[in-house]
């Protein structure tokens, strides 16, 4: 109830809206609604009011005419100000898209250097000028994947994002993934159990960005439980389909914020205040692969119990 109070507040904030969109308060959609609203109102009065005072229809078709066009002028205002909304959110995208790849080859250098400082030259390097060296190398990945998020993002949103078709044995995935996060879970102390009940699971699918999904599942669980925590991941069959569920007992998500949680760059309360690390990019990205490979993704939470988020892909 108080979530659809607060959204018909919303559909009326139009300095909000106009804040959201980049586009001036009379240019919104809702300002034009109800401009149209009270139009329509003020012509259909008017044109009563006409009638019961002029009986010549020349008089009724003048009006009547008068109407249609103020509604076709407003009519392209609305459109107007949708092109330029649209126009703004490609204009957006393809900014991201552009930055996003011309960082990536100074960032990828930048992390090969650092290794290569680290794994050839690191015998001329005191304990705090390695240390250091390290915080770089950490801090350059970070940037990387942040730069690779925010690609993918734009490639999503341009309908780009292209997917190849590998024949892909998920248990095997998920055994990588989960031991490319073993280091990341012994460090935040929580246990990471995957379990695989067949020899294989195959599916037809993107390698690479099915394990880009589950990596930000896997990684959330772990980021989101509190030391001493489990984290699951458990591999079943239903039907044609596979079925992977990734299970935390950590922080879970305040039940007012779920409907969000797919939103890009939307982050819960309770994440923003316990974990400064995220981008709110990490889900979106993980439902649009998992979409565009044919599944679904979903998830149950439950705050300061813990999540359950499920995903479905169709078995090959
Ligand atoms: P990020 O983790 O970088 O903030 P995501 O898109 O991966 O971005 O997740 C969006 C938000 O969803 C997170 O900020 C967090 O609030 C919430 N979230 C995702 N996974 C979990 C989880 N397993 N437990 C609790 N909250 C979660």
């Amino acid at each position: 109830m108080e979530q659809i109070k607060r959204r018909i507040i919303d559909e009326f904030n139009l300095r909000k809206q106009a804040d959201d969109l980049g586009v001036k308060v009379w240019q919104t959609p809702s300002f034009m609604f109800i401009v149209m609203g009270l139009v329509i109102v003020a012509a259909m009065t008017g044109v009563d009011i006409i009638s019961q005072y002029y009986d010549s229809p020349n008089v009724l078709i003048v009006s009547e005419t008068l109407v249609v066009s103020i509604l076709f002028i407003i009519g392209y205002f609305v459109i107007h100000s949708i092109e330029s909304v649209a126009q703004a959110n490609k204009m957006k995208s393809e900014f991201v898209a552009i930055a996003s790849h011309q960082l990536k080859t100074p960032i990828a250098e930048m992390n090969w250097q650092t290794e290569l400082l680290l794994s050839k030259f690191h015998e001329g390097l005191s304990e705090k000028q390695a240390e250091i060296v390290h915080e770089i190398v950490h801090s350059s990945s970070k940037m990387a994947r942040l730069v690779n998020d925010l690609l993918d993002v734009a490639r999503i949103d341009q309908g780009q994002l292209a997917l190849t078709k590998d024949r892909v044995d998920m248990c095997t995935l998920v055994k990588d993934v989960v031991d490319s996060e073993m280091a990341f879970a012994k460090t935040a102390g929580v246990q990471v159990r995957n379990t695989c009940p067949a020899a294989s699971f195959e599916v037809i699918g993107d390698r690479r960005r099915l394990s880009v999904a589950l990596d930000n599942l896997i990684s959330n669980a772990i980021k989101y439980t509190e030391k001493g925590g489990i984290v699951e991941v458990i591999l079943e069959a239903n039907g044609q389909e596979l079925q992977i569920c990734v299970r935390d007992n950590g922080v879970g998500i305040p039940r007012s914020e779920q409907v969000r949680i797919f939103q890009k760059f939307f982050r819960s309360n309770n994440s923003v205040k316990n974990k400064t690390d995220g981008t709110g990019l990490g889900l979106y990205i993980a439902k649009n692969i998992v979409e565009q490979s044919g599944g679904k993704l979903w998830f149950q939470s439950i705050e300061h119990a813990g999540s359950e988020f499920y995903f479905t892909l169709p078995l090959a």
